[in-house]
C-alpha cells in the first residue's frame, strides 16, 4: 500500500486501496497507457526546451480518451440543499443532445473509457434517461458508480439487474433523523424523508446484492457555512446514522469532511475553521462519535473513515496542496457535465478548467480536438497555483508521474500492480 507524503512531525496516513490511483494506474491492461503518457510528456517537455511549438507533437501524442470520468447527466435537482458545491449551476436547463450524450460515451469506450461515476451538477436520477445511461454503459463493459440524493430509488432498483460487483450505488444522506435530513437537503416533495428512502434499500439487495449500496455521511460542525448559510450540523447524528444504514442493509457508511469553495477560483477545499483555537475541541467530538459507529463494523456492514478527514484529524491535509506544476490526471479523469467537459470534479463549470464543449467527445473529430485540449490544459494549467488550497488526493500520483518522467528509464522496471478491476479514479 502506497504512503502518503506528511511533513514534520505529523504521522503519515495509508492511502486506502480506492484512493491508491497511483497503483490503480499499474493494473494489468492501464500500465501500458501510463507509460504511454510519461514517454509522451518526456518527448513533449524535450521538444519544449528546444523552442518547438506542441502542434508538432500532436501525432505522437497518446490516442486515448479518460479512463475514468465523472458523468453530470443533468443539472436539474429535487432538493435545495444549502451545503451543495453546485450551487450556481442548479436547475438552468442547460442539458445535452442525448443521442450526442450517448455517442460521447460510446467513442470514448472504444478510446479506453473504462469506468463513469454517474454523479452531481444535479441529481442524476431524476434525468429521463437515466436507465438508459446505465444500461448503454453495462453493455459496453464499463463500471459504474451512482452517486444519487436518494429520492428516485426506483431508478436504481429498475437497472439493479445488469449492476456487477465492482459497480456501486452511494446515496448522500449525511443524517441520522428525518429533521435533520430534511432541514439539511430541503427535498421538494414532503413523502421523501430519511426512513423512506432508506427503507427502499432492502428490496434492491434482494433483486441483486452483487453491487455495493453506501451511505455518505458528511459532517458538518457548528461553524460550517456555505453558498451564504450556515449549514445545519449533524456531528450527534453520525452514530444513529451508522445503525440506520446497517439495519437497512447498506454495505457501509463512510464519513466525510464538509468541503466549502475557494473565493479566489471556486475550487472545493477542507477546512476545518478559520480559528485554529476551535480545532481541537472539534475534532475530538467528531472523533469520539465516530469511534462510537465503529462499534458497529462487522456482519457484512463496514464503517469507512474517508482518507480527507484522517488527514484533516492529523492535521497533515495542508501536505496535499502542494501540486507539481502539471496535474497529469486530467488525462486519466476529467469531468463531462451538460455545462461542458472540465480538467478535475474539483473545478465543475470552473472556465480555466474547462476541456471542451458538453458533445466534445461526441463523434472522432471531436474526440480528437478534446485530446488536443487536453494535452494544452496540462501545460497551461497551472495545478501548483490553482489548486495551492486544495487537499487534493491525486497529490501522490500526480508526484508519482512527475517522478517516472523525469526518470523514464524506470518505465522499463516497472512492474503490474494487483488486478483488482478498480479503475475509477
Ligand atoms: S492537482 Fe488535484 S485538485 Fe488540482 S486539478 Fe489536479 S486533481 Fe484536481
Amino acid at each position: 500500500m502506497t504512503k502518503l507524503p506528511t511533513a514534520g512531525k505529523q504521522k503519515q496516513v495509508e492511502l486506502s486501496p480506492i484512493h491508491d490511483f497511483a497503483a490503480k494506474l499499474r493494473q494489468p491492461g492501464i500500465l501500458e497507457r501510463l507509460k504511454d503518457y510519461v514517454r509522451w510528456q518526456v518527448e513533449w517537455r524535450k521538444a519544449r526546451d528546444e523552442g518547438k511549438p506542441m502542434e508538432e507533437l500532436y501525432s505522437s501524442m497518446p490516442d486515448q480518451a479518460p479512463l475514468s470520468i465523472n458523468l453530470d447527466v443533468t443539472t436539474a435537482c429535487n432538493y435545495a440543499c444549502d451545503h451543495c458545491v453546485d450551487f450556481d449551476i442548479l436547475n438552468k436547463n442547460i442539458r445535452y443532445d442525448h443521442d450526442k450524450l450517448i455517442d460521447s460515451l460510446t467513442h470514448m469506450q472504444s478510446k479506453g473509457l473504462r469506468s463513469v461515476i454517474i454523479i452531481g451538477g444535479g441529481e442524476p436520477t431524476v434525468y429521463p434517461k437515466f436507465g438508459e445511461v446505465v444500461r448503454h454503459l453495462k453493455s459496453m463493459g464499463v463500471k459504474i458508480g451512482v452517486v444519487t440524493n436518494g429520492s428516485r430509488l426506483d431508478r436504481i432498483l429498475e437497472v439493479a439487474d445488469v449492476l456487477e460487483p465492482e459497480d456501486w450505488v452511494r446515496l448522500s444522506l449525511d443524517s441520522g433523523t428525518n429533521d435533520t435530513f430534511r432541514a439539511m437537503h430541503k427535498p421538494k416533495q414532503a413523502k421523501v424523508t430519511l426512513e423512506w428512502i432508506c427503507e427502499q434499500v432492502p428490496a434492491i439487495k434482494e433483486k441483486n446484492p452483487n453491487f455495493t449500496i453506501g451511505f455518505s455521511f458528511i459532517i458538518v460542525w457548528n461553524d460550517c457555512e456555505a453558498n451564504d448559510f450556515k449549514i445545519h450540523e449533524n456531528v450527534d447524528e453520525i452514530l444513529a446514522a451508522a445503525t440506520l444504514a446497517k439495519k437497512n442493509r447498506f454495505d457501509y457508511i463512510s464519513y466525510k469532511p464538509f468541503l466549502t469553495r475557494a473565493e479566489r477560483n471556486n475550487a472545493e477545499i477542507v477546512e476545518l475553521t478559520q480559528d485554529d483555537q476551535k480545532v481541537d475541541p472539534i475534532m475530538a467530538k467528531i472523533r469520539e462519535r465516530v469511534n462510537e459507529a465503529k462499534q458497529l463494523g462487522g456482519d457484512g456492514f463496514r464503517v469507512i473513515e474517508s482518507t480527507n478527514l484522517k488527514v484533516l484529524e492529523n492535521g497533515s491535509y495542508k501536505d496535499y496542496t502542494d501540486q507539481p506544476k502539471n496535474c497529469h490526471m486530467q488525462f486519466f479523469r476529467q469531468v463531462l457535465s451538460p455545462l461542458g467537459i472540465f480538467n478535475c470534479p474539483v473545478y465543475r463549470h470552473v472556465p480555466q478548467a474547462e476541456i471542451g464543449e458538453k458533445h466534445g467527445y461526441a463523434t472522432p473529430e471531436d474526440l480528437l480536438e478534446s485530446q488536443r485540449s487536453t494535452l494544452k490544459l496540462i501545460e497551461t494549467f497551472d495545478a501548483s497555483t490553482e489548486c495551492r488550497e486544495v487537499t487534493c488526493l491525486y497529490n501522490h500520483v500526480n508526484w508519482y508521474i512527475e517522478g517516472l518522467i523525469d526518470h523514464p528509464e524506470r518505465l522499463d522496471q516497472l512492474e503490474h500492480s494487483e488486478d483488482r478491476r478498480d479503475y475509477f479514479l
